[in-house]
């Protein structure tokens, strides 16, 4: 098993995005006609890894794909960004997969099927621990089972930051909370994990962050999509704004804010520093169209204004 240093290694999932734009999505029952279909790289895991990678992390993905025409295109375009995918498991179950129909109005119905990257188990992340142990970072969601995220956060060395991005949302055991440095979150997130919460029930991110610090995160972020995010640990909370840019395409911004504030962790960034290059690396992702194909490089990032 290689276990050489990697800034970042991202444990999740990875989906081929088949999207068919549709004049009007089709009721039970009904077929309509679509464009020609666009297959795309996504997941959540593939995201992050290539959005660090991208940045000139060296960013290793721990996930798995089918041995499939779909698991080979995802692995050609990891490998393309610079992701070492030497870690990546082929084989078990087809390769995830979102299905997604977009009406001319942007509203879109998905269905997506795990495949794959709910066969990726415990035991894969056990017998892939050096890996982890040795990781400056690791990087987690929620799109592979919670029982295999736990086991990550079992087997990262006693200098390895966690950093999870709870997504889909899920209710998270204390050990895995316990673990985040930081929990980061969008807005939807943070309310759904803190449902019932008084703090819920405002409109406040400070609330929200103060909260989920009570609930155990060590630290926490919390995006706020143009108005930036917020960082927050047991010395204090900062803002940091949004960078004006043309929106043209938010798809996959929060994956790749956070691949790129799990990789300036691991060069040793503090949280407040990390937050704001992420804040410009999500900037700059908005300005393409797409998900993985919108995330910029660093010298892309530079050129943002401040
Ligand atoms: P998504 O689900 O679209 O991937 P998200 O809801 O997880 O995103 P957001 O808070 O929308 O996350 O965005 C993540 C980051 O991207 C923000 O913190 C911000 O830095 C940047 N961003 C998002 N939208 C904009 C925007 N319209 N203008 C500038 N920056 C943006």
């Amino acid at each position: 098993m290689l276990t050489e240093g990697h800034d970042l290694v991202v444990v999740g999932s990875a989906n081929a995005d088949l999207v068919i734009g549709v004049r009007r999505r089709p009721a039970a029952g009904e077929t309509v006609l679509g464009s020609d279909l666009a297959t795309y790289p996504g997941g959540k895991g593939g995201n992050q890894a290539v959005a660090a990678a991208r940045l000139g992390a060296r960013t290793a993905l721990l996930a798995r794909v089918g041995d499939d025409a779909h698991g080979r295109l995802l692995l050609d375009t990891q490998r393309a960004a610079g992701v070492d995918t030497r870690p990546v498991l082929v084989g078990g179950a087809p390769t995830g997969v979102a299905l997604i129909t977009v009406d001319p109005s942007g509203d879109n119905s998905i269905v997506v099927s795990p495949g794959a990257n709910a066969r990726l188990t415990s035991a894969d992340i056990e017998a892939a621990a050096p890996l982890l142990a040795a990781a400056r970072v690791v990087s987690l969601q929620l799109e592979i089972p919670l029982e295999t995220v736990a086991a990550a956060v079992r087997a990262v060395g006693p200098d390895t930051r966690v950093v999870l991005n709870p997504s889909p949302p899920a209710p998270l055991p204390p050990d895995v909370l316990a673990a985040c440095d930081p929990l980061v979150v969008n807005e939807h997130e943070a309310r759904s994990l803190l449902d019932g919460d008084p703090a819920e029930a405002g409109d406040d991110p400070a609330a929200w962050a103060a909260a989920l610090l009570g609930r155990g995160s060590r630290s926490v972020v919390i995006t706020l999509g143009p108005a930036g995010a917020l960082a927050a640990d047991r010395r204090g909370q900062t803002r940091v704004p949004g960078v004006p840019v043309e929106a043209v395409d938010t798809t996959g911004a929060g994956d790749a804010f956070t691949g790129a504030l799990a990789w300036r962790l691991g060069t040793g960034d503090d949280l407040a520093t990390a937050v704001r290059y992420a804040v410009r690396v999500g900037a700059a992702a908005v300005t393409r169209p797409g998900a993985q194909q919108s995330y910029p490089t660093a010298a892309e990032v530079a050129a943002l204004p401040d």
